[in-house]
Parts: C-alpha cells; sequence; structure tokens
C-alpha cells in the first residue's frame, strides 16, 4: 500500500521523467509511470509536470538566536565590531520566549525556501545563560516534522575573559547540544580558546565549528594553530572554519599553501557570503573587496566547502529570506563563476556537501527517507542560475510545504 506519489519528476542527469512511490516515510519504487491500477492509485500524488526533484537544500551554518532583531539593534559602524556590541547589547533583552518566537519565523522561511536541515549556532555566556540554547530545543522538536536542526553552543564573547561561560557550555552539551563552536578572535586568548575547544571535543566526542579569521588582514591568522591541533587531537573530518574571508587576500601561491594546510588537517570550510560582504572591506572608500573566501578553488583540491546563510535581519546581515539557491547564486556572482561545472559545484556547496558534514543521505534511490524538494528547473545548476524557488516538498513521507508556480491571466 502506497502512501504518497510523486510523478514525472526530473532526476538530476537522467533525461527520462521517473515517478516515484513513498510509503512508511521512505521511498519505496522509482520507475517510469507506476501505479496505473491497484490500491495505489488512490494514493495522494503531486505532479511534477517534469520538473527537478532533489533532496532538500542543507543550511551549515545560521544563528536562530539573534535573527530577526533590526527593530531593537543597529549596527553603527557597519563593521564587525559594530555588528557584535549591537547584538550584545540587545542580548540583555533576549527572553526565551522571544528567541523562539523569532527563531521559528526564520525556521518557517527556511522550510518554504526548501530547507530540511540546519546547523545553528547558539550563543552563550553567563548574560543569556541557557535560554538561547533552551529556545532552540525546543524549536528543534516542534519542528521535527519539517526540520532536523542540529545545535552548535559556542561562545561568541569569548571564553577565557568571560569566566563561567566554559561551565555553562558544558551544562548545553550535558543536555543535548550536539557540537561545539568556537570564536577565537574574541578572545584575550585565542590560541587558549582553541586548544580548550578541543579538549572540550574530546570530552565529549563532538565535532568542532569555528568562526575564525573574519578579516582581510593576511599578516596573521588562527587556520594555523586549528589546523595543528586538529592533527594533534586527531579531529581531522571533523572541524569546519566559518567565514575566512582572510583568505580572499591571498595571492596563489600562499593560497595553494594554505589549501594543502587544511586538506593534512581535513578542516572543512563555510563560507557564509552575505554577511562577508556587507561586513568585511568597511575600511575602504573604493575599490572595496567582496571580502568572500574562494570556496570553489578549496573544493576543488578535496576540501569539504559549504555556501551559508549565517544571519538573517540582524546587525550582521540586514537581509534574508532564508534561501540556499539564492545564496549559492550571490557566491557564484560575486566569484564569477559561470560554467555548467562551476553551478552546479555552487549547489552541491548548498546541498551534498552540507548533508555530509551534517551526517546525512543525499540520494534520492529506494530504501532512502521520503524527503525531498520540487524545484521550477531541470537542472542543478539552473536552479543556481535562476535562484529557482522549491514549488513543493516532503519531509519522511509528509508533505510540509507548497509553494505553487506563478500563473499569467493572458487577455
Ligand atoms: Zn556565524
Amino acid at each position: 500500500m502506497l502512501d504518497y506519489l510523486v510523478r514525472n519528476a526530473c532526476l538530476n542527469g537522467e533525461n527520462t521523467l521517473v515517478d516515484l512511490a513513498v510509503a512508511d516515510g521512505k521511498i519505496v519504487e522509482i520507475a517510469q509511470s507506476i501505479a496505473g491500477e491497484g490500491p495505489s492509485f488512490d494514493a495522494p500524488s503531486f505532479d511534477a509536470a517534469g520538473q527537478l526533484i532533489s533532496c532538500g537544500f542543507v543550511e551549515s551554518h545560521i544563528h536562530l538566536d539573534k535573527a530577526c532583531i533590526l527593530d531593537r539593534a543597529k549596527n553603527e559602524t557597519g563593521t564587525l565590531q559594530g555588528a557584535i556590541s549591537a547584538v550584545a547589547n540587545a542580548k540583555s533583552g533576549f527572553t526565551e520566549d522571544d528567541i523562539y518566537a523569532r527563531g521559528a519565523r526564520v525556521i518557517e522561511k527556511a522550510i518554504t525556501e526548501g530547507t530540511n536541515a540546519v546547523r545553528t549556532h547558539v550563543e552563550i555566556d553567563p548574560g543569556i545563560d541557557l535560554a538561547g540554547f533552551n529556545a532552540i530545543k525546543r524549536l528543534k522538536a516542534d519542528y521535527a516534522w519539517a526540520m532536523d536542526i542540529e545545535i552548535c553552543v559556542f561562545p561568541q564573547e569569548g571564553l577565557f575573559n568571560y569566566p563561567g561561560t566554559e561551565e555553562l557550555l558544558r551544562q548545553a552539551l550535558d543536555n543535548g547540544a550536539d557540537l561545539l563552536g568556537g570564536c577565537p578572535y574574541m578572545d584575550t586568548d585565542p590560541h587558549g580558546q582553541i586548544l580548550r575547544l578541543f579538549e572540550m571535543a574530546r570530552d565529549y566526542d563532538v565535532d568542532l565549528d569555528f568562526h575564525l579569521d573574519f578579516d582581510l588582514d593576511a599578516s596573521w591568522r588562527h587556520l594555523d594553530e586549528v589546523a595543528k591541533q586538529s592533527i594533534a587531537f586527531g579531529w581531522q573530518g571533523r572541524v569546519m572554519i566559518g567565514h575566512v574571508t582572510k583568505l580572499s587576500v591571498l595571492p596563489k601561491p600562499e593560497l595553494e599553501d594554505t589549501i594543502a594546510i587544511m586538506r593534512d588537517a581535513g578542516i572543512g570550510l563555510t563560507v557564509l557570503p552575505a554577511t562577508d560582504l556587507f561586513l568585511t572591506g568597511r575600511d575602504h572608500d573604493h575599490s572595496v573587496p567582496c571580502g568572500v573566501a574562494p570556496a570553489h578553488k578549496l573544493a576543488a583540491h578535496g576540501v569539504c566547502c559549504t555556501i551559508a546563510t549565517n544571519n538573517v535581519l540582524n546587525p550582521f546581515t540586514p537581509y534574508g529570506d532564508c534561501s540556499l539557491s539564492r545564496m549559492a547564486n550571490l557566491y557564484a556572482n560575486v566569484s564569477q563563476l559561470a560554467t555548467e561545472a562551476e553551478l552546479e559545484n555552487c549547489f552541491a556547496m548548498v546541498s551534498d556537501a552540507p548533508a555530509k558534514l551534517l551526517g546525512r543521505s543525499n540520494k534520492i534511490a529506494v530504501g532512502e527517507a521520503a524527503s525531498f524538494i520540487v524545484l521550477p528547473a531541470q537542472s542543478r545548476a539552473q536552479v543556481v542560475s535562476e535562484i529557482s524557488r522549491p514549488i513543493w516538498g516532503m519531509k519522511d513521507g509528509r508533505v510540509t510545504f507548497e509553494h505553487p508556480a506563478a500563473r499569467l491571466f493572458r487577455p
């Protein structure tokens, strides 16, 4: 007995359209023209009408707890420091219910943009205590029908300079946090923070995800220390670094050396183009550098690279629709990418790579979870070039959203 049928779907790279049969939350058959008769004939269905079917997008780096606060936090300088202090001031007024409501707004936007898994960073310190963490835990439970949420707790305002933070991070890890983030550039002892976070990651057997090297000064960086500790702790393949805008100013030989360091240490890169473009290069009044790390060049050498949203409607990024097809397009545009293979690679950085990072299958095959979206395109490259918006989505066999295509009313 089938629960659902998706008809006439285009699988990436295939010429013939297929139907997908769903039962008990899984794909049970993929073939041309399934179920003309019999009990399955009565199963509810969606006609993809020749459009692309894909696993949902995976958001590898977002901040649900500080989203949608432009009404109460203004970035006076437009810089990273301006954003951090604006949020730090506003944070004293955050409550668990307020964080829940703003996070829910972002999650619902993301669902309708085709995302069905996220890694969210959550700020932990004695000021906010565990309010953000508790709100996100509630969101994780309440939206499990449409979104899998991974919680990365981190000390946004520093670890060694903010006594009590480490104890709270450990409490969060004891109570369901999935991994540990870092922000060494905010610490009075950056190398000390890196070392302590690796020690804690070993204690709890969790992955690490750092905010790192978020400026354009190539004369110093923390990347090498993270690489050194990744190898020392045997944490290769378990460490991501986000932003790393310093990579955008490296000449080719230095960039190649850095790629080799990251490969040897098994470190992946997350680029956050909306934030990186908005905050970096503020000291230039002309010829403003874009500050977006060249992830496609690292990916070409086998480094795990993802593109993500980071912030939505806050002092770090006063924009946001939670669309990962838009974010992939933004990255492609600023990186001057155009070929089918280049655009396909940008799609992979919001789907295949972050799915792997979050330990998810990203296959459409019999036996896999019936979790997918339909995009108005015939290829993954076209999704990036046209910023295709998903028209329908399902998670574990249940339809989660519908966003019908626009219609024209001709005379
Ligand atoms: Zn971030």
